[in-house]
């Protein structure tokens, strides 16, 4: 080892460095590869756990781990050798843990010009370098998130200048380029508007709530021109004291979900055979129309029919046969019934026909030109020609009804007297109910 020429008083050099504020430490040079640390202060004693009285005189080696070695080595050669003050970012392992450090290494040189000291100074920077990885991580998953979303995204601040946006947005938009790179929100937004069915209002309430910081917006839908609906979810961005930053868009392409919606909730309404509403459609109906019937004392008039002998058909047909006689039957009832009547396959071969604001004898007048529409009818099938008949219970809303369903349970019984005797006819409510006493004009 060889001799150096300086004061090596740890004593000495410790008071000479206490006072700084940064953590300060003293690199005698020995050689190229061999640093001795001299000494150290007290602030980089309590931020690495190194004791004066412990690590003075002694060299790097011997204190840290052989990458720490390398690396502070490295640090300390070339500020040996470049002979200015050199700064640098390192990460050390220390007993405290992983810590960040901003150093600067100052040289010093003897009679000859030799580097054969350095002064260094450190302060922390551990919560600086985590902030800072944190902001990369956090910038990092929401690049990912703008490329992947599905949603057009579009981020404006307080004074309506483009801060952000996704190239999912102008594929839901179809804004010029040049526009986006002037980042003028306005101009945007008019770019916008001739793309809408109502371009007003759309213009109109994005300035609304451009003014309503606050306001949020989730699933709005909006009808361009071209056939697609977005749906606009939106809210104000805020500072954690409340400071307004400005507003982030999402535009969601609906159009398919909308269809499918759509699509699912007429199957769920409608009988797949026939295209008519089914028996849920009925049933909901009836409970409306059950409410209004009794709010405003309206008549309301059930029909329930059912076609005759239709297990023949079937025997003697074939199942298939069965199905064009059922649309068939459906084709002749269609064209006689009004706008708010509901015409309902229940099941099978039975049908149910809701006549709001309809009387008994109405009812009973409309059912028996329903039967002699069906007698009429004669079916071309692959097979030859099929004539059917239909028996039809009537039953109307009376006073005493409590709920929906009596009424079509009495039109049920009605229908089921129909059949017995002798099916093709028309019964009103019960034996007692006549439908000539109620159709004085028939
Ligand atoms: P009634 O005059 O007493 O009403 O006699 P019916 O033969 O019409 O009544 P039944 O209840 O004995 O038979 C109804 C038949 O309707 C039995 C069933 O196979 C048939 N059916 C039910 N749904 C369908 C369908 O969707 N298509 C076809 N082709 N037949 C059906
Ligand atoms: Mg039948
Ligand atoms: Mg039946």
């Amino acid at each position: 080892m060889k001799e150096i020429s300086v004061n090596r008083d740890p004593a000495e050099l410790r008071k000479m460095l206490d006072y700084l504020g940064v953590a300060a430490f003293v690199i005698d040079v020995v050689s190229a590869d061999e640093f001795l640390l001299a000494a150290n202060n007290a602030r980089h004693e309590q931020l690495t756990g190194m004791r004066l009285d412990e690590v003075a005189g002694r060299s790097v080696d011997e204190l840290l781990t052989p990458e720490m070695v390398a690396r502070v080595k490295a640090n300390y050669r070339r500020c040996v050798e470049e002979k200015t003050a050199t700064d640098y970012q390192e990460t050390l392992d220390l007993p405290i843990g992983e810590t960040f450090w901003q150093t600067t290494l100052v040289p010093f040189f003897d009679e000859t010009g030799r580097v054969n000291r350095l002064l260094g100074t450190a302060y922390e920077i551990s919560n600086q370098v985590h902030l800072e990885l944190e902001a990369r991580y956090q910038s990092t998953v929401m690049s990912a998130y703008l490329d992947e979303s599905t949603d057009g995204i579009l981020v404006v601040d307080a004074n309506n200048q483009i801060k952000t946006w996704n190239r999912r947005f102008l594929e839901i938009w179809d804004i010029p380029e040049e526009v986006m790179v002037t980042r003028d929100g306005e101009a945007a937004l008019q770019s916008v508007a001739e793309q809408l069915d109502d371009p007003v209002s759309f213009v109109q309430r994005v300035r609304e709530l451009y003014c309503s910081l606050d306001e949020e917006e989730h699933g709005v839908h909006i009808q361009m021109k071209d056939g697609r609906v977005l749906e606009r979810y939106s809210r104000g961005l805020h500072g954690c004291h409340g400071d307004y930053w400005g507003r982030i868009w999402f535009y969601r392409d609906v159009t398919e979900l909308q269809r499918m919606t759509e699509e699912l909730l007429h199957m769920s309404q409608t009988d797949p055979l026939t295209g008519i509403a089914n028996r849920r459609t009925l049933m909901g109906t009836l409970e409306e129309e059950y409410r209004r019937a009794k709010r405003y004392g309206h008549h309301l008039s059930v029909l329930m029919l059912d076609l005759d002998h239709f297990k023949q058909i079937n025997d003697r047909y074939g199942h298939a046969t069965g199905d064009i006689v059922l649309k068939e039957f459906v084709g002749v009832v269609l064209p006689e019934i009004r706008v708010n009547d509901c015409f309902a396959r229940m099941g099978g071969e039975e049908f149910a026909i809701l006549l709001p604001e309809t009387s008994l004898g109405s009812a009973c007048r409309f059912a028996e030109r329903l039967c002699r529409a069906v007698e009429d009818l004669t079916i071309d099938s692959p097979q030859g020609e099929i004539d059917i008949t239909v028996s039809i219970g009537v039953a109307v809303l009376g006073d005493d009804d409590e709920n929906p369903e009596n009424l079509i349970n009495r039109a049920d019984r009605c229908l089921y007297a129909a059949k017995s005797e002798g099916r093709n006819r028309v019964r009103p409510r019960n034996d007692t109910d006549n439908c000539e006493d109620r159709m004085p004009g028939l």
